[in-house]
Parts: structure tokens; sequence; C-alpha cells
């Protein structure tokens, strides 16, 4: 019903999967070709192959701007041609950027996409989570430097002005949509495992749905948590999301390699309830609870084991659970 307000480059001859979402903050259409409904309906280890591998390397017929005007496949998908907008470092590993938005880009809070440079004439791309709100007009990332890294070597050097190439079908499982309703809401992250959390505090969606909202973020040194501190105090002074968030939203951070007010993995602060002790709120129960995590593979491999050992069944999308898990990164 919606197809004759659409531009028609963004029509194509396959299903829409069309959502219509309806935010406090402003109105939008969702579209999310076919392409993207068969990425959505991978398994856990089909979409991993899909976006763990090593660098991906696009043919360089396949690397044009040309927006898509046919079903894409997944070869042959178009990327977009972002402009780096600002950048910001935080630590020799850590840095934001925030990039222009092409109209047409659609993704849901919690959604991760392809994005990277050109290198020697090809696409290099990896796997990064959206940080930006689903509404505003750029696209921001948090981001890793891995010294000898493929990308992040190169990607910590951008500037404003540099292209910035996204593959246009953003994937993941940290959705609302893959939760069932609950109380109170968990998000686990380490490191850059904060990135599809900003998304998602930005949305007003998660206060609507929950009563509370914990992000419980676990880093090495305090210098790495400024990025995560920043984003949930501009949740908390935003004009209209404060007053949605400003008695929901609680922001518990932990370091583990120097001092701090809380220290420890996130693993052995919900294990000798420590995390509850100092929120002051009972411990896990999955009749109330959901969580969602991300973070380094070990943590969410142990959060993953002792969820289910507390009775937490895990969401997807195709069965809404009490948890969901995505990896900030894979181990090679
Ligand atoms: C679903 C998903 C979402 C991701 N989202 C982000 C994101 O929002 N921000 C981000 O920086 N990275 C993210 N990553 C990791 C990202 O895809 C790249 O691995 C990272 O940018 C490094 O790329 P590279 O080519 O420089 O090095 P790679 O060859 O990809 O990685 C080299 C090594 O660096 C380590 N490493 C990679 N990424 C990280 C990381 N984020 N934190 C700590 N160690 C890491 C690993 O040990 C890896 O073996 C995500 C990965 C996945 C699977």
């Amino acid at each position: 019903m919606f197809l004759d307000k659409l531009p028609a480059d963004e029509i194509v001859p396959f299903t829409f999967k069309v959502q219509y979402r309806r935010p406090v903050m402003v109105r939008t259409l969702s579209l999310r070709t076919c392409a993207v409904k068969v990425m959505d309906e991978m398994d856990d280890t089909e979409r991993a192959a899909e976006f763990t591998g090593d660098a991906l390397e696009m043919e360089p017929a396949f690397a044009t701007a040309a927006p898509v005007k046919q079903a894409p496949s997944k070869k042959s998908a178009s990327l977009l041609r972002e402009q780096v907008l600002e950048i910001h470092h935080y630590t020799d590993k850590l840095f934001s950027f925030r990039t222009t938005r092409t109209q047409s880009f659609r993704f849901q809070s919690g959604q991760f996409a392809m994005i990277g440079l050109e290198v020697a004439g090809r696409p290099l791309l990896r796997a990064y989570s959206i940080c930006s709100a689903y509404y505003d007009e750029w696209l921001e990332f948090f981001s890793i430097k891995v010294p000898e890294g493929p990308l992040t070597s190169r990607l910590q050097h951008i500037k404003p002005g540099d292209e910035i190439l996204i593959n246009p079908k953003p994937t993941g499982t940290l959705l609302l949509g893959n939760l069932r309703a609950g109380k109170r809401l968990f998000l686990l992250a380490t490191g850059t495992g904060f990135a599809p959390f900003a998304s998602l505090l930005r949305d007003p969606d998660i206060y609507e749905a929950f009563d509370a909202v914990y992000i419980v973020y676990g880093c090495r040194l305090a210098a790495e948590l400024e990025y995560a501190t920043g984003v949930t105090i501009d949740v908390r002074e935003h004009e209209l999301l404060g007053e949605l968030a400003a008695d929901k939203l609680h922001y518990y951070a932990s370091v583990t390699r120097e001092p701090y007010h809380h220290q420890g993995r996130i693993t052995d602060l919900i294990e000798n309830g420590r995390l509850f002790a100092d929120l002051g709120v009972p411990g896990l129960d999955a009749q109330n609870d959901r969580v969602m995590i991300c973070g380094n593979p070990d943590m969410t491999a142990q959060l993953r084991a002792m969820l289910g050992a507390r009775d937490f069944l895990e969401g997807s999308s195709t069965v809404p659970g009490d948890f969901v898990v995505e990896k900030a990164f894979a181990d090679r």
C-alpha cells in the first residue's frame, strides 16, 4: 500500500517487507528488500560465515556506487559511498566517527552493516554495529584500532571528507523484536560491544517496552568508557528522549585493569551478585528480565551459558526469547 509513495529506484521486483514504526520523534518507513529478509532468516552459523570472514574483497565490478535498481544478489549489492563528517579519538585503541547517510539507507536499532574503505581499487569491508539512531540524519560508528588490522590500521586515520563504503543491507540479532515482553532490560557489553546499544538507547521504543533499562558496560581502562558515558549523558539530556529515559535508564560501568568505583568482569559481577547489590535491585529472573549481550567472544559464550542455566531462552527473528547475543568481533 506504500509502494506508490516510494522513489522508483527503491522498487525491486520481489516481495517487500515494509514496516511502519510509530516512534515518539519521527515517523519513518523501514524498507527491507527480500535480500535482507534472507539474511535475517539465516541461522547464527550462516550469518557468522557471511559477516566474520576475512576482509571482504568484492569484485571491482560490484563496487560501484550506483543505487540498487534490481533485486540485489548477495554479491552484486551496490555499496553506498558516504562522506566522513567528524571523528573523535578516545584512546590509542578507540575512536568514533560520523558519516553522511543516504536517505534510502534504513536499519533497525541494534543492527550491524558491512562498512569499510576502498583499498587498491577494491572494497575492504568489516561488520560494524550502527550507533546512531534510526531517525538520525547521519550514521555513527564506534571503532577499535587494531595496529595490524587490515581495515582499522587505515580507518583510524580517516579525516572529514573521506569516503566510507557501506553495504546497504544491515542485519543482526540485537533487536527488540527478538525479545519477548518483559519488565527489565539488561544490555551487557564490553569494549566496542557497546556500539549496537548506543543505537538502542537512542530508540524511544525501549523505554516504552520496559520499566527499567540497565546498561552494564565493562572495559579494561576507565578512559575506554568515555564514548558510552557520553552517549548515556546525551540520551538523558535529550529534549525528547530524556523525559522517557530519565527514571528508566541506569548506567553501570566497570573496569578490570585499574582502580575504579566498580571493578571486575561482568560475568563475575553477575555470578557473585555484586552488580545487583550495587544497583539495589533483585538478581536476574527469566520471568521478568530480558537481556542483550554484545562483547568479546569469551564473555558472550560465558553469559550465554550462565543465562541458559537460569532458564533464559535465547531468542531469534523466528522465535522471540529472553535474551539475544551478538559477538562484537570474531576471534581469528
Ligand atoms: C557482528 C559484528 C559487529 C561488529 N561491530 C563492530 C563495531 O561496531 N566496532 C568495531 O570496532 N568492530 C566491530 N566488529 C569487528 C570488526 O568487524 C573488525 O573485526 C574490526 O573493525 C577490525 O578490523 P580489522 O580489519 O582492522 O582487523 P581484523 O582482521 O578484523 O581483526 C584482527 C583482530 O583484532 C581483534 N579485534 C577485531 N575487532 C575487535 C574489536 N571490535 N574489539 C576488540 N578486538 C577486536 C580480534 O582479535 C581480531 O582477530 C564487529 C564484528 C562483528 C562480527
